[in-house]
């Protein structure tokens, strides 16, 4: 497939489209920012990296989106996938745009197991849904980030499709279905369908494209017959007919275990009336005209859907005696369940785009609390995503709406906490019931509580709503909670110890708070309950630290040995696109065998093979890569520790000797000590391995030098362990 790079010009006249007054600067800033930083950046496709930041932006704008959002659409990838740094981003686009960018850069893991990845993705949905809590965008920004990359998802290897387009189904189309998207989620699921059953799906829409040319006359039909009915009872409305999406079908074709042929309701029409009468008037005009199908009548105008669907629902059998549904609404209802929480960020006059507080507390429902596993938190979060709902009353009329299952434990805290944690019974329709009966629809709930009830350890099994969940656990581990945070400090202290670091001093530093931040904890006190109970491990916690430690002790802090100057002089085997640097214990240089350790966060660090510390402490073998030298170019900076005889001319000797090599020495740091002794540290230009023997072997030959060493060598002094 051959896209071309959409134009950020189409982009601009979207969203003047529906916000004349929008900021064209900041977007085209954005745009320009995020074409220089992927610059020669390509996608598994062969395009051009830029399509997606900028397919992103426009998924954004379609959803009519303020500029913020559709500026950090094209800055999304930024901090994940370029050499841009936090500080840059800030710099060029302020906090609120970094802030966004860096809740939607994942924690990755290279590590292969499948318990480590599962964490990881946990850990992700997990801080993705925390950042969206405070600001929604983020959760949007994601969903359009998803849903391009399920449009292009074909050019993936069969495992990374279908692990992409499972995480799809369980947890994105279920989020944007509860955000009340139900665009995005149509359209998640219909991609979703294609990678996970991709011969059912060729199969089916074959047959649709078959039985929609059939239906055409059909659906023409009865919608004259629809349009002419509503006119002569004056009541306006645009009437749309069409075939259900996919993914729907298909999920009745398996549900019913029936072939296509003997699906009969796959056809769909929607009335948009003007008003909330004309909705009940055209329902009415509808089951005079064809026979509704009992049990399929469905008021959500009354009762709206968990996600502010509202809409009336029917199914009739229509002319030739086929069923098919009708669905009758307004306008801003339609425009909700289109958009769902999208629709509220559109710009009324003068009015910041708005938070969607029943949504946003559902999202805090669903992370709040979570002290266990990351596999308990993605089952829990997968089931409290995709509920049945049944709806339930309070004795003042009050609805509720729970997943299928619900019982009066969690109605109770859904009135409120306190009634949750000191309920004792229920009364279910009048009549005592216990608390682990499940409720129905149209049960009128009664909550009794007495103040000497406190939650117990059972409760977790009968609740079933992630809100009672949590608010139980909680309370049951206020005690263990005291415990894990000694425990995680403990644990802390003694790995601190082993790589050098004071934990006292983490903390005056400001480190720790940090450390708990990028973890996605507000406190330090809740970083370490998070040790404690083994959410996080110690060697991720503590890996940056060890990285900025200067492992080995350079002549000048200025002219430390630097970083390859160019990613592409090292590459690792198989994967270009990952940054590599050369670990400064060693210094590896073109010519000497080596190893790629994958680091957090900084990429991938290049040892000499036989470096000792590689094998050490906190380098596993799931993180080892192969690496190789490409095409090398430019100069190597190496540190040299030299010994000689204190006498006059011995640095202009040293130095002549260099440039006779075309070793340039960078800097020079000179020392005389007791015993007519003197010592030069120098750093040195040299373009391989080679080329740096041949120099130590010059210098060593010069008259009045006792020892020339270098950290490069294996053999130096200056290594520490780690
Ligand atoms: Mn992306």
């Amino acid at each position: 497939m051959t896209e071309t790079l959409p134009r950020f010009e189409d982009i601009l006249e979207i969203v003047s489209g529906y916000n004349p007054e929008c900021d064209e600067d900041l977007l085209r800033r954005a745009y320009v920012y995020s074409a220089m930083a992927h610059r020669g950046q390509v996608r598994v496709s062969g395009e051009p990296y830029l399509v997606h930041p900028l397919e992103v932006a426009r998924i954004l704008a379609e959803m009519h989106l303020d500029d913020l959002t559709i500026a950090t659409g094209f800055l999304h990838d930024l901090l994940e996938d370029t050499w841009v740094s936090e500080e840059e981003l800030e710099e060029q686009f302020g906090e609120h745009i970094t802030g966004l960018v860096k809740a939607l850069t994942k924690i990755t893991t290279m590590e292969q197991s499948y318990a480590a990845r599962a964490a990881a993705q946990a850990e992700n949905v997990r801080r993705m849904l925390l950042a969206s809590i405070a600001d929604v965008r983020v959760i949007l920004i994601k969903l359009a980030d998803r849903l391009h990359n399920m449009r292009t998802l074909g050019y993936l290897h069969e495992e990374a499709r279908r692990r992409i387009a499972a995480e799809t189904m369980e947890i994105y189309a279920p989020i944007a279905h509860r955000l009340g998207m139900g665009r995005v989620k149509a359209e998640l699921e219909d991609l979703a369908l294609l990678h996970q059953h991709p011969e059912e799906y060729r199969r089916l829409t074959e047959q649709m494209r078959q039985r929609e040319a059939m239906a055409a006359a059909l659906i023409a039909e009865i919608r004259s017959m629809i349009t002419k009915l509503l006119e002569e009872n004056s009541i306006s409305a645009e009437v749309r007919g069409r075939i259900k999406h996919l993914h729907s079908i298909w999920t009745k074709l398996r549900r019913q275990g029936i072939g296509l042929e003997r699906v009969y309701d796959f056809l769909a029409f929607r009335l948009i009336v003007g008003t909330v009468p004309h909705c009940y008037g055209a329902l009415g005009l509808i089951h005079q005209l064809w026979r509704p199908v009992p049990g399929r009548i469905k008021d959500y105008l009354a009762m709206p859907k968990p996600n502010a669907y509202q809409s009336l629902h029917t199914s009739v059998i229509g002319p030739e005696g086929q069923p098919f549904e009708v669905q009758i609404r307004t306008k801003d209802m339609d425009e909700i369940a289109e958009r769902g929480i999208a629709a509220h960020w559109l710009y009324k006059e003068g009015k910041e785009p708005g938070q969607d507080a029943e949504r946003v507390s559902w999202l805090r429902g669903l992370v709040e609390g979570h002290q266990e596993n990351p596999r308990d938190f993605l089952n829990s979060l997968k089931l409290n995503l995709y509920p049945e709902e049944v709806y339930t009353f309070t004795p003042k009329g009050e609805v509720f709406a729970f997943a299928r299952g619900a019982t009066p434990i969690d109605f109770a805290y859904r009135v409120h906490t306190e009634v949750g944690q000191h309920c004792v019974g229920a009364r279910i329709n009048g009549k005592l019931m216990p608390l682990r009966t499940a409720l129905a629809n149209g049960d009128i709930v009664e909550i009794l509580t007495s103040p000497n009830q406190v939650p117990s350890r059972d409760w977790l099994e009968i609740a079933v709503t992630a809100r009672a969940q949590n608010k139980i656990r909680a309370w049951l581990n206020r005690g263990e909670k005291e415990q894990a945070v000694e425990t995680g400090r403990k644990l802390l202290e003694r790995e601190c110890r082993k790589i050098g670091v004071s934990l006292k001093q983490l903390r005056e530093e400001e480190r720790l708070a940090q450390i708990a931040a990028e973890h996605g904890y507000g406190k330090e006190e809740d970083l370490l309950a998070a040790v404690g109970f083994g959410r996080i491990s110690l060697r991720d916690l503590l890996a940056p630290l060890v990285r900025t430690r200067p492992v080995t002790p350079v002549p000048s802090p200025k002219d430390r040995a630097a970083a390859v100057p160019e990613g592409s002089v090292i590459t690792v085997k198989g994967q270009r696109d990952l940054l590599t640097y050369r670990a400064q214990c060693c210094n590896p240089l073109p010519g000497d065998e080596i190893v790629g350790y994958i680091t957090r966060g900084k990429g991938v660090a290049v040892h000499a093979a036989n470096c000792p510390n590689v094998r050490k402490l906190l380098f596993t073998a799931e993180r080892e890569v192969e690496v190789e030298w490409g095409g090398v170019t430019g100069a190597f900076s190496v540190p040299l520790h030299v010994s000689f005889e204190d006498r006059p001319g011995m640095l202009a000797a040293i130095s002549q000797e260099a440039n006779g090599e075309n070793a340039n020495i960078r800097s020079c740091h000179l020392a005389t000590h007791e015993g007519q002794l003197g010592t030069a540290d120098l750093v040195v230009d040299v373009n391989g391995r080679d080329h740096l023997e041949k120099l130590l072997v010059v210098l060593r030959r010069l008259p009045g030098v006792t020892t020339v060493e270098t950290s490069v060598t294996t053999q130096t002094r200056h290594l520490r362990v780690l």
